[in-house]
Order: C-alpha cells, then structure tokens, then sequence
C-alpha cells in the first residue's frame, strides 16, 4: 500500500498524552485527527447497550455485521456516531475504557475497525493515535512516535481528566485500571501494543504538553 496522503502514526499506552498531543498536531498542520480508541469504545458501548455479558467474543462478533459506526468531524472535532446517535461524550467513563481493552482483544472487531481507520488515512492527511498505528494499522507511515511515561504520572493525568469531567473516581482505581490495561493491550496476540522499530521514543515523564508538541513537531518540519 502506498499511502498519498500525510500519514504521522502516534501510538502509546493509555495516560501517555497520545489523543492530547495529536489534536494538538492535528491543528497546528491543519490535517485531521484519528483517536481510533474511540472506535473500541464504542463497541464496547454498544456490547453493554446490547446485555452482552462480560464482552463475550461470540456475542460481539455477532454485532460486527450490522454495527453502524461512523466518524465524522465537526468544526474539524472528531465525533463518534453510533446508530445515527452521537456518542462522542458518552465513551470516557472507567467503564468503557475497561470494555474498550476487552474488546480490543477479539481479531475480528480489530479487522473491522482497522478498515474504517486504513480508508481515512487513504483519504486525508491524519495524525492517528492509538496502539499498534505504526505497526500495524499504518506500517507506511511517514511519521511515527511512540509516547510512554511512568504509570504513575499517567495514572494522575487520566485521573484529573476524568474528574474535570465529573466523572467520579479515586486514583486507586484509575492506576488500576491503566496497569490492567497496559498488560492486556501489550499481551494480546493480533496488533498488540508495541513500538514499531522505525517510531521515535519519546518518554513524556515529567514534560508538559506543550514540550512534547514542540518535540514532535521539530520533527516533522
Ligand atoms: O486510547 P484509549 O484509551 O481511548 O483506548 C481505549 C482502548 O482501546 C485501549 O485500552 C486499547 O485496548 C484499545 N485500543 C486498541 N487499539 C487502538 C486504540 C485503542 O486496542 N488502536
């Protein structure tokens, strides 16, 4: 596949700044942003819609063939549309991000997802963030980075954010849930989380958004 379009792959574990840096990127550039986590959360969304019991592989395989998942962009802001309905708002809670990793784990939800993600980036010029971009989903890419961070400071920065968003939680729950995911999404047998040999490393630990913006986009000039 060769891509036509700008193609910059950020990838990382969850807390590592990915979907913060990219939208920052993605207006700097004037090219669009792709959180592709989003995608998993919306079908782990619908999995609870539909009463599907602890996100049984055969009960979200079923889903796959009539799932109406669309992303659109308004005012260039990414919206999620389930169903004709905008979840956009509704896919951040402790909840999704916990169902998001387990669906995330079923090959076929990934081929399917991957599909939609892979016809964007033929389309437009893109900053896609999310786990396996430049391994898998963009091997082509021309731009990759791969963000990480201690689990603690990723832990604190998830936890803020949902809190600004008045989602109730404690930060013991939320450093578990990262560590939960950062094993379940880097031990997964298709695509998992993994820095692709030709991504840049850049440990955000410490440095501000602003600092890892300007590091990215030296980068790309
Ligand atoms: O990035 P975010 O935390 O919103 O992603 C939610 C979950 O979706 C992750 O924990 C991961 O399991 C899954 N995911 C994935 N591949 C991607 C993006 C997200 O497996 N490209």
């Amino acid at each position: 596949m060769t891509l036509k379009h700008l193609n910059i792959a950020l990838d990382g574990p969850a807390g590592s700044g990915k979907s913060t840096i990219a939208r920052i990127i993605s207006e700097r550039l004037g090219i669009l942003h792709l959180d592709t986590g989003a995608m998993y959360r919306a079908v782990a969304y619908k999995a609870i819609k539909c009463g599907i019991k602890n996100y049984n592989a055969d009960g979200i395989k079923k889903l796959l063939p009539s799932l109406d998942l669309k992303v659109v962009y308004k005012n260039n802001c990414q919206k999620i549309i389930l169903d004709g309905k905008d979840i956009t708002s509704k896919i951040r809670t402790p909840e999704i991000s916990d169902g998001a990793s387990k669906v995330a784990v079923i090959p076929e939800v990934r081929i399917k997802l991957v599909e939609i993600q892979r016809k964007i980036a033929a389309n437009h010029d893109v900053v896609m963030d999310g786990r396996d971009i430049g391994t898998y989903v963009l091997p082509e890419a021309k731009y990759k980075f791969f963000l990480i961070a201690s689990v603690d400071e990723r832990a604190k920065r998830r936890w803020k954010e949902l809190i600004n968003k008045n989602i109730c939680c404690t930060y013991e729950q939320v450093l578990k849930d990262i560590i939960f995911r950062d094993k379940n999404d880097s031990c997964r047998a298709f695509a998992p989380l993994k820095k692709a040999e030709d991504a840049i490393l850049i440990d955000t630990t410490g440095k501000s958004i602003e600092q890892v913006a300007k590091i990215i986009l030296d980068k790309l000039k």
